[in-house]
């Protein structure tokens, strides 16, 4: 009889929650042995992706795929297992002057997982996805066998893994380049936007800078609405950092890291807490552009300050909607999904505009395309599903699209643009949704 491996599962979200096998192996073997012995595998990194995307019949954890192969210091080329974390190695390459090309809003993201979601960061108008910067992969297949995948060999099966959200096997391991940096430091502008007209001219004013995102209160109305603040950066030169930072420009102190030790009760987290969250934010900022150096983790990173941040939305837990919108519409659409928000009284605690550039049509599986990008963080509810399926209607109305790897409830078409990824053995919850969808 088979032994039951049978346990609770989630991802950052906790939406949804299921009971599946999961099992992490670091033998190679006994990885095959997984693969071969059961029917439907997929591979799950760290479970930062919010919904199903990484949730299967039989999930394999890359957990134990933790060790470093290589790291050319010369060239700036690492090459790891696919379980190792991006805050990993940071740890080990920014004393040696390297950073990551594109890092997402959390750096507790594994390397397989920035892979199969080919994630961005905010400077995917200067600097593309992740992939751009991948030489090569190891990839388990459906017969066990293991491919190396890169721009020359096995390209067909690299350019369909590199966003294809596990569905092609499990990356084993990777290599790919870093980008040199000369302190751990960036020089950042904070400007505050009184609405959406102003956000987009900042938008546009600042394509030259490498690094541009924007807050948004998206509890705003009428004249107010896409009222927010954007922050644009540059890695610091040594020589433009002085005081105490400049004796050791390449090493940051430990911060304390507090951790909420709760899921909050359901009410803590409403309309009207958003409201003054909102209120705080914007006017902690009591200029209206502030210019200053901060690290690199309070630039990148400031959600990971707080361990386990995402129990605050309680035990039903939380989706995050990310569109795209193409870029000559972009304003007109986030107006309307803006109002449409602002209207259903569901708020976001959450919101976050970036702005895409041109896409590399090589990379088809990965999200992103040259337009504006809005992210948001809804508490589930009873009313949250008929906020999604309108908010759907409005990216298909604009010629739009969904985040694979932030969808929990979305239409299948808006994220049906995978492509070349049917296989009967690496098989997703979320996928079996969006095809049982169609
Ligand atoms: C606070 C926060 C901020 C974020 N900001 C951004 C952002 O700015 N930009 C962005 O692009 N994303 C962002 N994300 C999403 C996150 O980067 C992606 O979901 C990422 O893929 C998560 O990686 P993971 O290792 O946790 O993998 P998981 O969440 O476990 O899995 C994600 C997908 O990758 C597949 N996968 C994982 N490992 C492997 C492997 N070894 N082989 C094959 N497939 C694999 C899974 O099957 C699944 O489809 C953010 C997430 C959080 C929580």
């Amino acid at each position: 009889m088979k032994p039951n491996f049978k346990q609770k599962v989630t991802n950052w979200g906790n939406f949804p929650i299921v009971e599946k096998e999961m099992k992490s192996e670091d033998s190679l073997s006994k990885i095959k042995d997984f693969v071969k012995s059961n029917n439907e595998v997929i591979a799950r990194g760290n479970g930062r992706c919010y919904g199903d995307a990484s949730l299967g019949e039989n999930i394999f954890s890359t957990k134990r795929l933790n060790k470093f192969i290589s790291f050319d210091r010369l060239n700036g080329v690492i090459e790891c297992e696919s379980g190792v974390l991006l805050s990993e190695i940071l740890e080990v390459v920014v004393p040696q002057g390297y950073f990551l090309f594109v890092t997402p809003g959390t750096k507790f993201i594994t390397v397989g997982g920035a892979i199969a979601s080919d994630v961005h960061g905010k400077n995917h108008h200067a600097e593309g996805c992740f992939s751009e910067y991948v030489i090569e992969f190891d990839l388990l297949n459906e017969n066990g066998e293991v491919l190396k995948c890169s721009r020359t060999e096995n390209s067909e099966k690299f350019w369909a893994t590199i966003g294809g959200m596990g569905l092609t096997g499990i990356i084993l391991s990777a290599k790919f380049k870093l980008k040199n940096i000369e302190t751990a430091y960036i020089r950042q502008e904070s400007i505050k936007a009184e609405n959406l007209d102003e956000i987009f001219r900042l938008f546009d004013e600042s394509e030259s800078w490498t690094y541009n995102v924007a807050w948004i209160d998206c509890l705003q109305k009428g004249k107010n609405i896409g009222r927010s603040i954007m922050m644009r950066g540059e890695h610091a030169f040594r020589h433009q950092i002085s005081g105490k930072i400049a004796e050791n420009p390449l090493r940051l102190k430990k911060k304390p890291q507090p951790t909420v030790p709760f899921y909050f009760p359901n009410f803590v987290l409403n309309n009207l807490t958003v409201k003054i969250f909102n209120w705080l934010y914007y006017a902690k900022q009591n200029r209206k552009e502030v210019k200053n150096f901060v690290d690199y983790e309070t630039f990148f990173y400031p959600l990971d300050v707080v361990n386990d941040w995402n129990k605050i939305y309680g035990k039903s837990g939380f989706i995050q909607y990310q569109m795209v919108i193409p870029k000559e519409k972009g304003k007109e659409g986030m107006k309307k999904i803006l109002e449409t928000i602002a209207k259903s009284g569901n708020g976001s605690f959450l919101a976050v505009l970036k702005l895409f550039g041109k896409n590399n049509p090589e990379a088809y599986n990965s999200f992103p395309f040259e337009g504006y990008t809005l992210a948001l963080d809804f508490k589930v509810n009873s009313k949250l599903k008929k906020l999604v399926d309108d908010l759907d209607k409005i990216v298909e109305e604009f010629g739009g699209r969904i985040y694979l790897t932030k969808d929990s409830m979305s239409k299948s078409t808006l994220t049906n643009y995978l492509k070349n990824v049917q296989n009967p053995k690496f098989v997703s919850l979320q996928h079996k949704r969006i095809v049982n969808n169609n």
